[in-house]
């Protein structure tokens, strides 16, 4: 079944809002794990009950999308955007299959943090948000804005009330920072997701954080310090670590299939999180000019870049990351990567359901619970 590939795709799914649905074979992780299962959905109950297949199937069951780094989509920056504007933003993800997500800040100064964290609350879907930065690695901004970039305060510092902020769920952070290893056990002590990235640490740097409470990379691979055959890094110990969480961005640019492949194969399926980290340039039409974090920036396809041609971040949508995993490693470690692993990370159980046909497009949506699905 890891062999099912989407065929021809579009950028974005078409859906069909219904809440009709007779019984299907579909893909799915049912109760015996991932496989092919009779589904049948309930209406009057909002759920689904699974039997055995009594053919091959036709579709597949997919829990909403859920992202733990996301700064934007559709035009809207968390950084700048008003509540009404993330609302509007959030029903656009739910077309393409979220359920939730954690809106990322971008490193800046603490009063334009605490700004767009006070919109973190805007819609039902943002369960939180991510601070990435300003604690980080002067040698891996990656796009960050490096004059930005803050110490590790050691001491009671301005800092705090967003550190303790109970919607906080999780930082990226330098782990080899002075002041580092106290921020680590703070956070982690009180469930927060301690993410390692933007960072320079060596793989012993790494296993020290991940003893005091680190347990994610974050966008492994990018902005943090590489393999080498006799300092094996940050990235070494993302993949030799089996504890690790890993964040991927798949738009196959940030990270090339053979190196996505390392990954998939030296990780247990449930330490795979599929991130966007998108900007407001994802799902915007190609060629559209956007102002975006003070520079003027040009969307490609599923890529955004500076008008002369460099990278400025991410142009997809976990949509877009879900097709090309399934596409290259197979349904069920998308469906672990975009839905069920970064669910259990952030506490969201499954709600919407998405339902792809082999193609990989989504054809419906259903929402379990007594909301009925309104899109
Ligand atoms: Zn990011």
């Amino acid at each position: 079944m890891g062999t099912v590939t989407p065929g021809s795709r579009s950028r974005y799914a078409e859906y069909v809002s219904d809440v009709v649905f007779s019984a299907k074979n579909v893909f799915a992780v049912g109760p015996q794990g991932f496989g092919t299962y009779r589904a049948e959905w309930s209406p009057t109950a909002r759920e689904w009950s699974f039997s055995p297949p009594t053919g091959p199937a036709e579709l597949a069951l997919v829990p909403g999308f859920v992202d733990m780094h996301i700064h934007g989509a559709f035009g809207v920056d968390f950084m700048t955007a008003s509540s009404d504007e993330l609302r509007q933003m959030a029903r656009e993800l739910r077309r393409v299959g979220y359920q939730a997500l954690t809106p990322t800040t971008v490193t800046a100064s603490l009063a334009a943090t605490k700004e767009a964290v006070s919109h973190a609350e805007a819609d039902d879907m943002f369960v939180g948000f991510h601070l990435e930065g300003p604690f980080i690695s002067p040698k891996h901004p990656g796009a960050q804005p490096s004059s930005f970039i803050q110490p590790i305060p050691t001491e009671s510092s301005d800092w705090d009330p967003l550190l303790e902020d109970a919607g906080l769920r999780q930082i990226t952070l330098a782990p080899e920072l002075p002041g580092a290893d106290d921020l680590i056990s703070r956070l982690s002590r009180r469930g927060v997701v301690v993410s390692m990235g933007h960072t320079d640490a060596t793989f012993e740097q790494v296993e020290h954080a991940v003893a005091l409470g680190a347990s994610q990379t974050t966008h492994t691979y990018n902005a943090m310090r590489p393999l080498h055959h006799r300092e094996a890094g940050t990235v070494g110990a993302a993949l030799l670590d089996s504890d690790i969480y890993t964040e991927l961005i798949y738009d196959r640019i940030h990270v090339s299939r053979a190196a996505a492949s390392l990954l998939v194969r030296c990780k247990p399926i449930d330490r795979l999180i599929a991130v966007s980290d998108s900007t407001m340039a994802a799902g915007m039409p190609i060629g559209a000019e956007l102002k975006m974090w003070g520079l003027d920036v040009v969307v490609g396809d599923k890529q955004v870049r500076l008008k002369d041609g460099t990278l400025a971040g991410s142009g997809i949508t976990l949509l877009d990351a879900f097709q090309n995993l399934w596409e290259d490693f197979g349904l069920e470690a998308a469906i672990y990567a975009c839905s069920i692993n970064p669910g259990r990370r952030l506490g969201v159980s499954p709600k919407l359901w998405n339902l792809f046909n082999l193609e990989g497009h989504i054809i419906q949506q259903l929402e379990s619970g007594e909301k009925p699905a309104d899109f």
